[in-house]
């Protein structure tokens, strides 16, 4: 059978991007990942993305069978979300067009995050392939989880025109899949649970004491890794912070893009209020983060909402106990107890208590470090391109025989 062609698409977000930037978070890692992964298993993967600066080049290969594809689609710049979307037009003329003059034909479109959706779900009955979708973050669910409208009813409604379109949902947990079929009426038959993976090279124990010295951190380290996002509550982490003053050697790294700059400056404006002594290290390369997690004597994970949590599956890689919120797909990869801490109040008391209970209780901490790596050895990246290429045979199987043929198709 010749090699599946997969069209993926990540409009907003190159996978080359560097990380902890705005539009550089889990997603872009995950479809760097999943691509090369796919690449390896022997399938020809291209990524799809706007071009965000103009002297990148078109094409820029980076593994076996997998390249990125830069298309003009509005100002070559870091532009917000909502200029992406008036650019669409733009990038599936320019997408058509590379296609036909490279005489490239996929078997299948495999779209990320609801901008991505949209121009998937307008080529794929063009293309007359099937349509595999994921949302990474959704609405409604983030809207939900900071109880105000941060995101607009416009991108909801592509959400609800995307999730009925396509062929298939991929959900990151099955707190995800329940939410597509209640906030997004999907037919829960169309929506496949895989988690998202970790690379179980690159994230491992390492000597904690050597990790520390290259950092030049001593005494009690908690560590916090995202992007600059209201959503993931860094503000309560500070807060627990405050409230654990009496412990003199504690220390809280912060690393994560200032990308959003206005919330990069309201929890700076926020830890010079409390007086705090926080180590803001900024965005950093993914190969370096290894390092920060197994110097940390525990990552926290304070988010109002998260779909997966991909941080919290590569600092139990690295061994280091999570606590983490009781919200989206974290309960699926911490478990209470076991392998760190699940806090089901979004309190800046409960995380305080949480981590002096890590921090003071050796056996706990010996029982949850010891269980870190084993509760995540099956989150690999090779298990997930395994599955993500079984649901593709899928779905390219299920296409109706009277489809018009590939690429011939005008409609
Ligand atoms: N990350 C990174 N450098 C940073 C901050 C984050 O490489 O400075 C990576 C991190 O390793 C993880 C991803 O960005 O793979 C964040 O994923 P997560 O699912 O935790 O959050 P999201 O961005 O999807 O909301």
């Amino acid at each position: 059978m010749a090699a599946l062609r997969v069209a993926m698409l990540s409009v907003h977000g190159c996978p080359l991007a560097r990380p902890g930037t705005p539009q550089a978070g889990g997603m872009q890692m995950y479809v760097k990942a999943l691509s090369r992964e796919l690449g390896r298993r022997g399938l020809i993967v291209d990524v799809f993305t706007r071009r965000t600066d103009e002297t990148l080049p078109t094409i820029v290969p980076f593994g076996v069978n997998a390249r990125v594809i830069h298309l003009d689609a509005g100002e070559a710049a870091l532009i917000d979300k909502n200029a992406v979307a008036d650019a669409l037009p733009e990038f599936v003329c320019n997408l058509q067009r590379f296609r036909r003059i490279e005489g490239v034909e996929y078997d299948v479109i495999h779209s990320h995050y609801w901008l991505s959706g949209r121009v998937g779900s307008l080529l794929a009955p063009r293309w007359g392939v099937p349509h595999v979708t994921m949302f990474h973050t959704l609405g409604r669910l983030k809207n939900n989880a900071l109880s105000e409208q941060e995101e607009s009813e416009s991108r909801i409604a592509v959400e609800e025109y995307v999730v009925a379109s396509a062929d298939r949902v991929i959900a990151s947990s099955e707190h995800e899949r329940q939410s597509l079929v209640d906030l997004y009426r999907a037919r829960r038959e169309r929506v496949s649970v895989i988690n998202g993976g970790v690379d179980l090279h690159l994230f491992r124990p390492l000597d904690r004491t050597l990790a520390r010295a290259r950092l030049g951190l001593t005494g009690e380290v908690v560590l916090f890794v995202g992007r600059m996002d209201r959503v993931k509550g860094l503000d309560i982490l500070l807060r627990a912070i405050a409230l654990l003053r009496s412990r003199p050697s504690l220390k809280l790294v912060v690393i994560g893009g200032s990308g959003q700059e206005d919330e990069f400056r309201r929890c700076q404006a926020l830890a010079n209020h409390l007086e705090l002594d926080v180590l803001f290290r900024g965005a950093i390369p993914q190969e370096e983060l290894p390092t920060y997690y197994n110097a940390a004597d525990v990552l926290v994970v304070p988010s109002h909402y998260e779909s997966f949590g991909l941080v919290a599956v590569e600092a139990l890689a690295c061994g280091t106990p999570v606590i983490g919120s009781m919200v989206g797909g974290l309960p699926t990869v911490i478990h209470d107890g076991e392998n760190g801490l699940l806090v089901p109040w979004r309190r800046p008391e409960a995380f305080a208590e949480g981590i002096a209970r890590v921090l003071d209780d050796p056996t706990l901490r010996a029982t949850l470090s010891a269980n870190a790596r084993p509760s995540v050895v099956c989150y690999s990246w090779e298990t997930v391109a395994a599955r993500v290429t079984t649901l593709y045979q899928e779905v390219v199987a299920a296409q109706p025989v009277e489809t018009c043929a590939k690429g011939s198709c005008h409609h």
